[in-house]
């Protein structure tokens, strides 16, 4: 036993050796701090996900979580759909595309954004998206759908980032980025006569390759428009409720999904922060706390939802208040154990995979 113990010893003393001389060696040489981050670059060079983009599922990843109150751990709305070997977006809030680049997508095959609503925690990004896929050699303009407005936000944003275009083109050259292929090109979801969708109105906005979206009101009021979004491919289906109050219309149009993703707002938890914020004196949280509940939805009334449209697989998104994960998981499911639905927590990085032609629903962890 002694001999072991020795042998053991000089192992553990061998191999701390070692461990110090690499640290050292990293801290100070040169040498091998570019070799350490050359492996890196080969690695994050080479590391991709193009087998999202099979044709053989409806794949979606959330790359926003969160919403517009702080939260280090979720970006505010974001969400990827991959379907007939296409990048669509739905919404684009602050910083979520920081998440997309992380996961070396394609982004050259990006088709085309579906914007909710105009809130700034859904379309900060947009500039973001169209960046990043014009980089990537996306080949055409950037389809931006929306409701009526969408053209001005559009614009709004590609004169903001028009100085930033001419620098990069001056720089890299027209043949690398190119102009024509810069611009974000809006659609607008409306009524014939231009008013927006609302009610419990629904409209076929995209048709292609297999792919159908279509475009219905919820209730986000005063914000108007403010649509959801339903996306069917190959026998599969998902929706998105955007930012909404509980309202008959999103029931109807996700009837019959495989997953709905709908926002939450523990309601519970924000009264509780306007008392203290009564308490502290703080009139600013006081007045923010007292406006949001009449417009977004309850963890129930997702779960209700959800129940009502024949959905068995409901997650929870753009979370409010920003609660520590753990904590927050379990406030959340409060009240959502309703019969025939499993509600689930968004997290940063969940990708959920529908295979075609199939009842089968997959959850993972694409990292963030
Ligand atoms: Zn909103
Ligand atoms: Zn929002």
């Amino acid at each position: 036993m002694k001999f072991v113990g020795r042998i053991f010893r000089s192992v553990l003393i061998i191999t701390a050796l070692l461990v110090l001389t690499g640290g050292l060696a990293l801290y100070y040489i040169p040498a091998v701090q570019d070799m350490v981050i050359s492996r890196t670059i080969n690695h994050t060079l080479t590391a991709s996900h193009d087998e999202l983009l099979a044709d053989d599922a409806l794949r979606v990843a959330v790359c926003g979580s969160g919403s517009p109150l702080a939260n280090s751990e979720r970006r505010p709305a974001c969400n990827l759909v991959f379907a007939a070997g296409k990048i669509f977006v739905v919404d684009a809030g602050a910083g979520s595309f920081a998440r997309v680049a992380q996961w070396r997508l394609p982004l050259d095959r990006m088709e085309a954004v579906f914007i909710t609503h105009f809130h700034s925690d859904h379309i900060a990004d947009l500039p973001e998206a169209r960046l990043q896929s014009w980089v990537s050699q996306r080949p055409a303009p950037l389809a931006v759908y929306g409701g009526p407005g969408i053209e001005r936000v559009v614009a709004g944003f590609s004169e903001a980032f028009a100085l930033d275009d001419f620098y990069r083109i001056a720089h890299h050259g027209a043949d690398f980025l190119k102009p024509e292929i810069a611009p974000m090109w809006p659609h607008e979801i409306a009524n014939a006569d231009g008013t927006p969708l609302t009610g419990i109105q629904g409209k076929v906005v995209f048709e292609k390759d297999g792919l159908t979206v279509t475009a219905f009101a919820v209730d986000h009021a005063p914000v108007v428009p403010a649509y959801g979004y339903r996306f069917d491919y190959k026998g599969r289906s998902v929706v998105f409720s955007g930012d909404t109050h509980k309202t008959p219309g999103l029931a109807l149009h996700a009837k019959g999904a495989d997953v709905l993703l709908h926002e939450a707002m523990d309601k519970k938890i924000v009264a509780l922060t306007y008392a203290a914020a009564a308490r502290a004196q703080n009139p600013i949280i006081q007045k923010i706390m007292a406006d949001i509940p009449d417009y977004h939805a309850s963890p129930q009334d997702a779960a209700e939802t959800a129940k009502e449209a024949g959905v068995a697989h409901l997650v929870l998104t753009h979370l409010i208040p920003p609660l520590p994960d753990w904590f927050g998981r379990r406030i959340f499911l409060r009240g959502t154990d309703v019969a025939g639905v499993k509600t689930r927590i968004a997290f940063d990085g969940m990708l959920i995979e529908l295979p075609a032609e199939s009842k089968v629903v997959k959850f993972g962890d694409l990292g963030h």
